[in-house]
């Protein structure tokens, strides 16, 4: 052994592959333990944590068990603590260069999975592999040699890339898709049934027939009766009773029922309310005027308290984040107590004295409302220029974007293609099962990119799209913000513009340019500059407004050669 090694060494750094075939072959021929140096290498990242990844160190510990029983001789043993989704691990480039240099012939890995997790990294291995400047990776459960069938390397290194790659992006999409179509993606409450025979992706909501007119009973009497909690609860167990999972509910459970607006047909997830597709079960009329029943009686400490604008804002003293709280105060002239809402710095940053004051919740939506009133310009304005977008720059050529992802796609057909071929030649049935796999996985690639071709070519259509989108936010900000939820509030405050602060009990932000266009317009509307009969058959026609006027208003900045 002593002296292939210093065969090794004096041929080295660049072994051939009949080098490494006869140091094969003298292994088998001897029945000695192989003379090939090894690299151990070892991967996790921290979003492994998640599964059953083994830690760093189990995974060393069995690659040196299998070095042992296999009489394999370890150079070193190189770690990455980083994701391998992307290239450019320390550890693993230092494992190829000292590869290269011929410092060993193989690689002992946990599983093949933990070497590369992208294309570039995987192709590097296969490509050593294939050049036999790495003789065998060795993994617990299978070895990989340079005669190894490259479509299994492929496909093994592919699942991993793919993996990682669309699993996230996929799970959200369907779970999206499934929301937008106005399912709830999660069990349902008492009174429904969650369609467990359809196919996945496909799964609705059901009305349970056994208990579904039990609940929209119980909603009932307590509309008309205007029961307390305790007294409905009480009816309950008297008169129609709930059970889950065989027990009678429970008063916490019950009372959670009741303040659940999935009864009335909405749904909330991930903080957005949406509109579910399922059979309401009041209306919403009805649970509004339910909550109200039950809230009475209860004092303010109970009700959860809701602020519509937390998280909007910075101070512009320290540049903390704005939080928000309440007050209760005694109001001698109405002999009551009232709440009031604060929006106060976060006093944060240390080394700041911050010199910032609170500001109550209606100052700050009297701003807000200022802000608005000051881009508001008559209705028809808007309407006609909306109008005027669509007619405007759609673009009848594909789009470079387009062009990419169509032979990305071609790319996808002919794998899939060939997998095909493949699979109709490929006998060995675990063989057959990774490409299957791997072919439905390049399915579900294709379906998304044929869904970004989809947008990519909305959006050449309709170029204005993001200029159309604000325009109507602001065409109903008004009545949006004094009467809508807290995220539809939200929305329209970041739909005027960026950066919110406080500073010196003044909101100051940075105006979307077509909230600038539209402030522009109304101040010179104002003072008079444009002299506009704002008159709604005229502006049908366009004629009172010329047209490098209205595009002055869509397009600031560009000039009026448009
Ligand atoms: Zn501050």
């Amino acid at each position: 052994m002593t002296r292939l090694r210093f065969c090794n060494i004096a041929f080295s750094p660049h072994r051939n592959r009949f080098e490494l075939t006869l140091l094969h072959l003298s292994s088998i021929i001897l029945h000695t333990p192989s003379p090939m140096r090894y690299f151990i290498y070892a991967r996790k990242s921290t979003e492994d944590k998640k599964k059953q990844v083994q830690s760093i160190q189990d995974q060393v510990r069995t690659m040196q068990d299998v070095a042992r029983e296999r009489g394999f001789e370890v150079v070193d043993v190189i770690t990455d603590e980083r994701t391998a989704k992307s290239p450019g691990r320390k550890g693993f480039s230092q494992l190829i260069e000292r590869i290269n240099k011929g410092e060993a012939e193989g690689i002992l890995c946990w599983k093949l999975d933990r070497l590369a997790r992208n294309m570039i990294d995987g192709g590097t291995v296969i490509w050593l592999l294939q050049e036999s400047d790495i003789a065998e990776i060795v993994t617990p459960h299978k070895t990989y040699l340079p005669s190894e069938n490259t479509l299994v390397l492929n496909v093994e290194f592919g699942m991993a890339t793919q993996f990682s790659r669309d699993l996230k992006v996929n799970v959200e999409r369907g779970m999206q898709t499934k929301i937008d179509q106005g399912w709830f993606p999660a069990p349902a409450p008492i009174g429904y049934l969650n369609d467990k025979l359809a196919d996945k992706g496909n799964k609705r909501i059901l009305v349970d027939p056994n208990t579904f007119s039990v609940v929209q009973h119980l909603w009932q009497t307590l509309l008309t009766h205007k029961l307390s909690m305790k007294e409905l609860y009480d009816y309950m167990k008297e008169e129609s009773l709930l059970y889950r999972k065989g027990k009678l509910f429970s008063r916490s459970r019950f009372d959670a029922l009741f303040h659940n607006k999935f009864y009335c047909g909405i749904f909330t997830w991930k903080g957005i309310e949406y509109v579910g597709a399922h059979t309401p079960m009041i209306t919403q009329k009805e649970f509004e005027k339910a909550q109200e029943i039950l809230d009475t009686g209860k004092g303010l400490r109970t009700r959860e308290l809701q602020f519509d604008l937390k998280g909007l804002f910075r101070c512009g003293c320290c540049d903390s984040l704005i939080t928000a709280e309440s007050h209760t105060k005694y109001v001698k002239s109405i002999g009551e107590k009232k709440e009031y809402k604060y929006y106060r710095c976060g006093h944060r940053k240390k080394g700041i004295n911050c010199t910032e004051k609170p500001l109550s919740e209606t100052i700050i939506e009297e701003q807000i409302l200022q802000q608005i009133e000051d881009m508001t310009i008559p209705d028809e304005v808007i309407e006609f220029g909306l109008h005027m977008l669509d007619q405007m720059n759609s673009n009848p050529n594909e789009s470079t974007i387009e062009k990419h992802i169509k032979s990305e796609s071609e790319l996808l057909n002919k794998r899939i293609e060939n997998m095909e071929n493949n699979l109709a030649e490929e006998s060995e049935a675990e063989i057959r099962k990774t490409i299957h796999a791997r072919r439905s996985e390049l399915k579900v690639q294709r379906n998304g990119l044929e869904q970004d071709l989809k947008e990519a070519i909305r959006q050449r259509q309709n170029p204005n799209v993001e200029i159309k989108n604000r325009l109507e936010l602001i065409l109903h900000a008004k009545r949006t913000f004094q009467k809508g939820t807290a995220e539809q509030k939200k929305k329209v405050v970041r739909g005027l513009g960026l950066n919110w602060r406080i500073s010196d009990k003044k909101l100051e932000y940075e105006p979307h340019y077509v909230s600038l266009a539209l402030a522009k317009t109304k101040r010179s509307l104002v003072r008079g500059k444009h002299r506009f009969e704002l008159n709604k058959s005229q502006f049908q026609t366009g004629k009172s407004l010329s047209l490098a006027e209205v595009k002055s208003i869509w397009y600031p900045g560009q000039g009026s050669n448009l």
